[in-house]
């Protein structure tokens, strides 16, 4: 099953007050799940969840035309932000602040590379 062949909805909430950063955080994480304490959700997350490392790393990559359209790989950041356009910053630690990595397989032209991955390729 392809990716765009998931169940999902586009939803708008409309909030009566200003989100908070911890309030994010709740429900909404952009790292990658620690494969020893929940290997069922580090499988889930290395199918599905993942933006396949694109430009220099493979510049054949569906979303890329100068640059990536999807905007990755995302920046590092320490703690989620909230913007005045009311998009967030979501929490993205380096792996030297916590933030795991992982190990996976890239397929281009049909051979598989083993691609290392931090926070930054993670779709919240
Ligand atoms: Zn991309």
């Amino acid at each position: 099953m392809a990716k765009k062949d998931l169940p999902h909805a586009h939803i708008l909430i409309y909030l009566k007050e200003k989100i908070r950063p911890g309030y994010v955080d709740n429900g909404i994480r952009a790292k990658i799940p620690d494969v020893q304490q929940d290997p069922v959700m580090f499988e889930i997350f290395s199918k599905h969840l993942i933006h396949s490392p694109c430009g220099a790393l493979n510049m054949k990559s569906p979303c890329m035309r100068d640059k990536c359209t999807k905007r990755y790989p995302r920046k590092m950041i320490f703690e989620t932000q909230t913007a005045e356009d009311g998009y967030p910053q979501y929490r993205r630690r380096k792996p030297e602040q916590g933030g795991d990595t992982a190990v996976i397989n890239l397929r281009i032209d049909n051979k598989y590379h083993e691609v290392k991955i931090d926070n930054r390729w993670i779709i919240p």
